[in-house]
Formats: C-alpha cells, structure tokens, sequence
C-alpha cells in the first residue's frame, strides 16, 4: 500500500522509502524510516499535498511524494512492532514470517522485442498473454500479482524496447513507466543469443541507477551454440546478478523468483551501482552538469532519477528531459552549461555528443563481453537465413506474399461463407420459431428484433473472424508476419502507412468487422 492513498485520520506503519538520492535521504532523515507510525492529519484543498504526522511532528508532503512510501495498514502495527524489537538480532524466527506475507514487490519486465518478457511473464505467473514474433504485439502494459513464498510480486510485462531513448512510443511508454511508477526492481529479460544488441538497454538502466536483475533467456540456444559465457563473471563486472533461464520451458524461473527476493531484500552480494566510464571528457561534463543540477533546489525530477542520467540525457539533447525540467526555477542556467559542455566535447571529436555515448556504451560492452564471451564452434542451421531467401526474394517475395494474402483473403469470406450460411439459417430458424409460438407484443418484439436480431447479425461474422486469426497468428508465430511488413513497407509507405497496415486494408474489401479487428496488429 501506499502513502498516498491512506485516507484521512488512517494510521499506518511505513515499509520502505522508495525514489532514490537526496530526495530519498531527505524523507527519510525527516523520521519516514520503516517500522515509523505516521498517520494522515488533513489533506489541502485539492488533495495535494497530504500532511502527515510522524515521530511526534506534522509534515505535508506531496501526494507524488507519498506516493514513494510504501505502508502497512493499521492492523500490521502491532506485528511489526514484535518485528522491530526482533529486528536488533539477527533472528527471522517465526514471528517475522507472519509479518512478511504482505511484502509487495514492484517487478517491471524490460527488454528487446522478442526477447521473451512475455513468455516469462507467463510462466511466472500462469497468465496467458499473446505471445508473439514481431514486435509490437505488446503495445501497452499488462499487470499481475502472484504469491511466492512470502512476498506478492507485482509484475508488469511492459513493451519491448531497444533502448530508452524517446525514440518510438514504446520507448516513452517505458521511460516514463520508469520514472513515474518507481519499481522496486526491473527483471532485464536478454536475449543470450544476441547479447551485444541486448545488453545496450541494460547499459541505460545503469545510468538510471535502478535495481536491476538480468534473466538471461533463451539460455538454450547459447547452449546450443556452444557459445561459452562467463555471465557470473559480467554480472560482476556490471555489480548485475544473471540468472539463465529458457522461457518457453520454464527453466530458471523459480532461481529467478529467489534472487528476486534477495536483490529486493538488498541481500545480494553482486548487486552493486556502478558508473559506466564514458572516458575523461564525458565524465567531466557529467559532472559540471550535475553540480549545476544539485543548486537547483525545486527540481522534483531528482526524487525520482539519477543526476547522472539527467545529465546523460540532457547532453544528448534528450527533448523528453528537458520538458522535464523546463518549469525549475533554474533552467536557464542549467542548459547553458549543458550547451557550453556539448560545444567542448564537439569540438573535441567533432562528432555529435550523443553518438559518441553511444559510441562510449558499445564500446564498454563489447570491451566485457571480450572479457567473458566466446562465440562456439558450432555454426547452427541458419533458419531465418533459409525462410528469409524464399520469403523476401527479390523476386519470388512478392508473388508469394500476394498468393499468401489471397489464400488468406478468400479463406476468410469464400470458405467462411459456408458457416456464415448455416448460421444465417440457424437464427432465422429461431426466430421465426418464437414468432409462431409467442403472443403478439412488446416482448415479442424485444425478442425477435432486439435480442435474436442484435446478437444474431453480430454471431453471423464469427466463422470469418476466427479463421482470419487463425491465419494472423499463423503468421505471426511462424516469422512471416515480419517478413510480409518488409516486403510492402515500401508501397504501404507511399500512401503514408506502414507495412503492417496492408492486412486490415485488404480485409475491408470483404467486411469491416474483421478488418477492424485486424487493426490491432497496426
Ligand atoms: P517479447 O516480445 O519479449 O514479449 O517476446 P515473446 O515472449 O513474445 O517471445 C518471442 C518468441 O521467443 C516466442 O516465439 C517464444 O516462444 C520464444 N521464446 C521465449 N523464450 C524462449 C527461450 O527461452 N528459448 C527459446 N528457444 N525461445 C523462446
Ligand atoms: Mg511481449
């Protein structure tokens, strides 16, 4: 439970601070330490901010403030106080336990498309999310809550992103996920076949200095490679615990589970924060930013992210980050000295700054990975190289892809016609029934017309909706999907849409229904 969403006069017992540097310090020199009482004296007029009393003295913090303090509600006082007195031996005898059932841990899943967060995210939590082999099939979050051991996991399988920039509008989304919801931790989910590419996101959640844990997924096919990678040894290296797991078999998932526990528990020994070193001039620019950033006194965003991420981020000229701080009193001063470092390192590598961290990140990878990666000897068979040398020929790709959407498209309504018929049949069988049967009147009425009339036109068009999702997904998870945007991007681009956009349109010369449904994959 939160802080912030205590009503007034509730009391509670604060668990965890969460938010970071000196906004966190602050709060909790201010006596919000766990196992505090505080107790909610009034709200402001319009509900911000809150005033709270604790360690015998009022304090009003903002509701977004609050929102970083997670309590217990009234009826853990008593058990957390047995807990407290516990607490000055090392004992976790069985009093503890009881109190512990209701720790909440805030997991977001974050990681490239298709590396397999939301097959995780399934298997951990028996959901049945739509997995999928091109990105874009998770376009918003989906949230659950299990129970493992005594902890609730609260997970989010969040959009998959190659980086956290503001690039695409899952990039945002995630982002500001990150910095308004404040996880407790972020499982990295990596894919182990492709790991340069995947470990530059986790590279930026270092920046962002959050706790973070690498599931290495797809560990099978790293196996099958005989690739050989030292992943304690990196996880060392990057303070990071990895932990191999192949999703689509559930191995891994409870070792995944436990060290979720002891990073939330700060219990583990690899977890450390380190700085990746973007070399002297970098470095130095960081930190005149930072300095200015640190005499700016009303900058909320410090609560929630790293200095030295804001600094990164404003020296890429990040757009997002900067609206961020637009509204502090010293903003002004602020980028000038961000234009001033920019102009410095420039002029230096006459390369734009942001290339060059770039430039800095993949560089510290691949100097890591040289340290604990060797590629196997064993040169597997290249399936995508096969399905790609039919399904994007430069001339085969085509006549292929449009027989493919012809099948799909006469399937659809030829072949879905016949079901479509016996369903017409069947409603009109059922209707004249009740007209024959029943009394003249306005529920005769309702019924026919209403009900068997409404339902019946809907029920008519199922045939032809599944058996085209039937081929979506069939495509889908075959690769083909992915292939077939590649091939019509180009024309699709023309009339300002993307590939992805050719199946719905194609569908609407047959019926709307289906093709509005199909708009999902847009
Ligand atoms: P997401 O985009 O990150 O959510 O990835 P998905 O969960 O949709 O998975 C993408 C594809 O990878 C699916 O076809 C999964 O079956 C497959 N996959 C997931 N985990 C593993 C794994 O550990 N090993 C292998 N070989 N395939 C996996
Ligand atoms: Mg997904």
């Amino acid at each position: 439970m939160k802080l912030s969403s205590m009503e007034t006069g509730e009391k509670g017992t604060i668990r965890k601070v969460r938010g970071i540097g000196a906004f966190r310090k602050r709060i909790m020199e201010m006596g919000f330490v766990s196992g505090k009482e505080v107790e909610v004296i009034k709200n402001a007029p319009l509900q911000d901010p809150i005033e709270y009393r604790i360690m015998g003295y009022n304090v009003s913090l903002r509701r977004s403030e609050a929102e970083l303090i997670n309590i217990f509600g009234e009826h853990h006082k008593n058990k957390h106080k047995i807990n407290n007195f516990i607490g000055s031996t090392n004992d976790s005898g069985p009093k503890n336990s009881e109190y512990e059932k209701c720790h909440i841990i805030n997991i977001a899943l974050i990681g490239n498309p298709n590396s397999g967060k939301t097959t995780l995210f399934n298997q951990i939590s028996g959901a049945r999310e739509r997995v999928g082999n091109y990105s874009g099939v998770t376009v918003d979050s989906k949230t659950t809550e299990i129970k493992y051991k005594d902890y609730m996991f609260r997970i989010t399988d969040l959009p998959g992103t190659y980086s956290m920039t503001t690039y695409s509008p899952e990039e945002k989304y995630v982002r500001n996920y990150l910095i308004n919801e404040v996880p407790d931790l972020v499982v990295n989910v990596v894919d182990a076949s492709n790991l340069e590419r995947n470990l530059y996101l986790t590279t930026q959640l270092i920046d962002m200095d959050i706790k973070v844990i690498v599931a290495l997924n797809m560990f099978d096919e790293l196996t099958n490679k005989q690739d050989r990678f030292d992943h304690d040894m990196l996880g060392k290296m990057l303070g990071i615990p990895f932990v191999p797991t192949i999703s689509s078999k559930g191995t891994g998932i409870d070792k995944l589970s436990d060290e979720i526990i002891d990073v939330y528990e700060d219990r583990n020994p690899v977890l450390r924060h380190i700085h990746i070193n973007y070399g002297n001039s970098i470095e130095n620019s960081i930190k005149e930013i930072r300095s200015e950033l640190s005499k700016t006194p009303d900058l909320y965003i410090l609560s929630k992210i790293s200095p030295r991420y804001i600094a990164l981020k404003l020296l890429e000229n990040d757009s997002e980050m900067i609206k961020m701080i637009e509204d502090s009193s010293r903003f002004s001063s602020i980028m000038e000295v961000v234009k001033e470092e920019q102009d410095k390192i420039e002029s230096q590598f006459e390369e734009p700054t942001d290339t060059i961290i770039t430039d800095a990140k993949y560089g510290f990878i691949s100097g890591a990975l040289r340290e604990t990666f060797k590629l196997g000897p064993v040169k597997t068979f290249d399936k995508t190289k096969a399905i790609d040398s039919f399904a994007t020929h430069k001339f085969w790709g085509l006549p292929i892809f449009f027989l493919l959407m012809w099948i799909m498209f006469k399937a659809t309504f030829s072949l879905g016609q016949y079901p479509m018929e016996w369903l017409e049949f069947l409603v009109g069988k059922l209707s004249d029934l009740v007209s024959v049967n029943m009394a003249e009147g306005m529920f005769k009425d309702l019924l026919i017309d209403g009900v068997i009339g409404g339902v019946g036109g809907v029920i008519v068009f199922l045939p032809n909706i599944l058996i085209l999702f039937l081929f979506i997904s069939f495509f889908e998870d075959s690769g083909y999907m992915s292939r077939a945007v590649f091939i019509i991007d180009k024309l699709m681009h023309k009339i300002g849409l993307h590939g992805r956009s050719f199946i719905p349109l194609i569908m609407g010369f047959g019926c709307s229904v289906p093709a509005i449904m199909a708009t999902r994959t847009i």
